[in-house]
């Protein structure tokens, strides 16, 4: 008995000497110690000893199962330490490598002059307002002055959801919209879209306008040239300005404003049509019967208010030919402009 316990030791010593990864040690672990192993079964064979020579024997048994335990918890943490090792190894980040690329997205140009826009104006004390795609026939036409057979009101030039509702063919009625909330004085700015069935290489059925409107005690024409020539200089760095008289409905008197080409100058050129000038926007002193419709008295108060396209303006200040390409998704257009 004593001499097999001697020899299952050295077995199970030398065995692990020549173990070389942690799945042969699980074998050993198995084949010696577990429920069935051989040092096991010696414990078991206990039994069947005499009862004198039982705790020497035991006692054996014991010391053999501590040597081995021993060496095993040794061979083991090198077994570890080595896998490791080797796994570190061939994971080994080359950080010679090129990366990879990762595509990051862009604000749109539309987005991007729109908020270009509202800055400017936010600078000089205007509020920005937001108001509903689907409009009233009434704040639409109806309470700026439109008159019922005026063109634009047309199936050709609107589109009609039900007799009293459309979608909205320019922000204008936003002016009314916060005229009825708000007393005067008052700045306000509206962005938002607009709709007309149209579409070639300057009209798409969709696009942005920008409204603007102050009113107040002493609001002349000279505030309102003031403010878009300030406007003009911000966004197009361009001071030249000119305003040429023009009819609106909503306005009286009306003007279109132009900005001097950037291109040539002002001596003319293809993009200006050899005027020198480019037009801008659409402005005027707000008409009486318009502020006698939200209850504000003409008397007491006048105003002024512009409008313009954002994607005219986009154009414009980046030079680009066909307002299709706005709303084509082109990620290679979209991209210059990051
Ligand atoms: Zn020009």
């Amino acid at each position: 008995m004593i001499e097999k316990i001697k020899l299952i030791e050295d077995k199970a010593i030398r065995a692990l000497d020549s173990i070389k990864n942690l799945k042969e040690l699980e074998l050993f672990k198995v084949e010696i110690l577990g429920k069935k192993g051989e040092l096991t079964s010696v414990m078991k064979s206990l039994m069947n000893v005499k009862a004198e020579n039982r705790p020497l024997i035991g006692k054996l048994v014991n010391e053999s199962k501590e040597k081995i335990l021993e060496k095993l918890t040794s061979v083991e943490s090198h077994l570890v330490t080595e896998f490791k090792r080797a796994k570190l190894k061939k994971e080994r980040v080359d950080i010679s490598l090129p990366g990879k690329k990762v595509e990051t997205a862009c604000e749109h140009i539309l987005t991007q002059t729109m908020r270009e826009i509202r800055d400017i104006f936010m600078g000089m004390g205007f509020e920005v307002v937001d108001g509903p795609e689907i409009e009233s026939v009434y704040n639409n036409f109806d309470a700026l002055n439109i008159s019922k057979s005026h063109p634009s009101r047309s199936t050709q030039d609107t589109f009609y959801i039900s007799e009293d509702s459309l979608l909205r063919t320019q922000t204008s009625g936003m002016q009314i919209r916060y005229m009825k909330e708000v007393e005067p004085p008052l700045r306000m700015i509206s962005i938002g879209k607009v709709y007309r069935p149209d579409f070639d290489v300057t009209h798409t059925p969709m696009f942005h306008q920008i409204e603007g409107l102050m009113v107040g005690e002493n609001v002349s024409f000279a505030n309102l040239k003031s403010i878009l020539r300030t406007f003009s200089e911000k966004l197009f760095s361009q001071a030249n300005v000119r305003f040429r008289p023009h009819y609106f409905p909503f306005t009286e008197p009306s003007a279109e404003m132009d900005i001097e080409c950037g291109i040539c100058k002002g001596k003319g050129c293809r993009s200006c049509k050899h005027t020198g000038w480019l037009e801008i926007l659409g402005c005027g002193m707000v008409h009486p019967n318009v502020l006698k419709e939200v209850g504000i008295d003409p008397n007491k108060y006048q105003g002024f208010a512009f409008g313009m396209g954002v994607e005219r303006v986009a154009m414009l200040k980046n030079k680009i030919s066909d307002l299709r390409l706005f709303f084509d998704n082109d990620i290679r257009f979209l991209k210059q402009f990051k």
